[in-house]
């Protein structure tokens, strides 16, 4: 194979270093990484670190010396543009780098918002250790804060923001929270667990501008001519896939770097993996790009097999959690193009699942509070099984049973 380059050293970058090797994988691997800080787990920052309990260590994947120990070299620059013939990597700081095998773990970036106003120093972002941190410092209990966007961050944001005793308000242009990721059961209770610890959520709504006087954020203003005062806003409208280094390469992109059912671009020297890769799914039948921790490790973990002799068609099943306040949120699978749901357990006592059905065909389990399905789901459906949405909705059908 020759060494390994490793684009980006987030969930993705840094699994797959790990793996290789784990894997015995002896040639070089040099891992770059653009963020000041050794590579980090993102989840907490919307969370746990977010609260401020923990130092930026207990963030950390490994310490220092892990690097040294398993001879990856942690490389702090930025890929700046790579040259397939030549298969080289230039780096922002000037020098370059040859590579066997390279691997595009760019991950994404914060979609910002394109309002007047929007450049304000109150109008943050959260995808970075930085900007949590920076947040973290910034939330005292009183402030009035803003947050447009009702998907998992800008909800989770919220709810940690409330807890810290701020003044929350959601602002949302869908009909329900997180609409584009879970069915409209489990919007409906998140929506009313929000409001009942205080946040305001408007719905169906969009936000036409920002309020300064001077350099300062006074209020958001609504399309349906509400304004909120504000002292802060905080974005959580999406993310963009970083595919610009590999579109410049000459490489496929859409809306994500092209690759097919063994993550490997149109070059077979090079590969992408996480959150930037549109990749063709066998399981699923069509390309996908997801965003979570699962995929991204999940994706690593199948190209170092692939670099270490043992190909195959990448096949994980999606999951992926979101705790907002004191509940915890849990999918297994991918329910896009579900018909029917199922509800198991007591959404009255805040712990229940979405049982999400095609025909049949179950597609994928929405868990609140309830460990139990969740984990059930990823071992049902990563075998390829199925319950009838009868025993699904049988409270006495014992779900184990299903698994022997
Ligand atoms: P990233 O983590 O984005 O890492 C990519 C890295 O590449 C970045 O450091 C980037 O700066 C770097 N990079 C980009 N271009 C270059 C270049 N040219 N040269 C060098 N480096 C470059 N997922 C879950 O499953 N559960 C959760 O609860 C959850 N919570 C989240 C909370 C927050 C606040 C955020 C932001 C994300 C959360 N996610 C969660 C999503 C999850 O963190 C991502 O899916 C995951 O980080 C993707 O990993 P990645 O390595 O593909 O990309």
């Amino acid at each position: 194979t020759g060494p390994v380059i490793i684009v980006g050293a987030g969930h993705a970058g840094f699994q797959l270093a790990a793996s290789l090797r784990q894997s015995g994988f002896a040639e070089p691997i040099a891992l770059l990484n653009d963020e000041g800080h050794l590579p980090y787990q993102r989840p907490p920052l919307s969370k746990a670190y977010l609260k401020g309990t923990g130092g930026p260590d207990s963030l950390m994947f490994r310490p220092d010396k892990f690097y040294q120990d398993n001879k990856i070299e942690l490389i702090t620059d930025r890929a700046h543009a790579v040259d397939r013939d030549a298969r080289k990597v230039a780096l922002a700081s000037g020098s370059s780098l040859d590579y066997g095998h390279l691997v595009f773990a760019t991950g994404a970036r914060n979609r910002l918002l394109d309002i007047p106003n929007a450049k304000l120093d109150a109008v943050r972002y959260l995808r970075t250790l930085d900007e949590s941190e920076a947040l973290r410092h910034l939330l005292a209990p009183g402030m009035r804060v803003v947050v447009i966007g009702a998907g998992f961050i800008g909800l989770e944001f919220a709810a940690t923001a409330r807890g810290k005793g701020l003044e929350v308000d959601v602002v949302e242009l869908a009909s329900r929270v997180m609409a584009r990721a879970v069915t409209a059961e489990i919007s409906e209770f998140s929506q009313s667990r929000h409001t009942a610890a205080g946040i305001r959520i408007h719905l169906g709504v969009q936000v036409t501008g920002i309020e300064a006087d001077g350099a300062k954020v006074t209020g958001v203003s609504l399309s349906n001519g509400v304004h909120i005062p504000a002292d802060l806003v905080v974005v959580g409208v999406g993310v963009l896939p970083n595919v610009e280094l590999a579109a410049e390469a000459g490489l496929p992109v859409a809306s994500g770097i092209i690759v097919d059912e063994h993550l490997a671009t149109a070059d077979p020297n090079v590969s992408a993996i996480g959150d930037c890769a549109l990749y063709t799914s066998r399981r699923f039948g069509g390309s996908l790009r997801l965003e979570s921790v699962q995929n991204a490790t999940d994706h690593a973990r199948c190209v170092a097999a692939r670099l270490t002799g043992k190909t195959e068609v990448y096949d994980g099943l999606p999951w992926f959690w979101s705790d907002q306040g004191p509940d915890k949120l849990q999918m297994a699978g991918l329910t896009t193009g579900y018909d029917r749901v199922v509800v198991r357990g007591d959404r009255a006592q805040g712990a229940f699942s979405a049982f999400c059905y095609r025909g049949d065909t179950l597609l994928g389990i929405e868990s609140v509070n309830r460990a139990g399905d969740h984990m059930f789901g990823r071992r049902l459906l990563g075998a390829g099984g199925s319950i009838t949405p009868e025993q699904a909705g049988d409270p006495g059908f014992d779900l184990k049973s299903a698994l022997s």
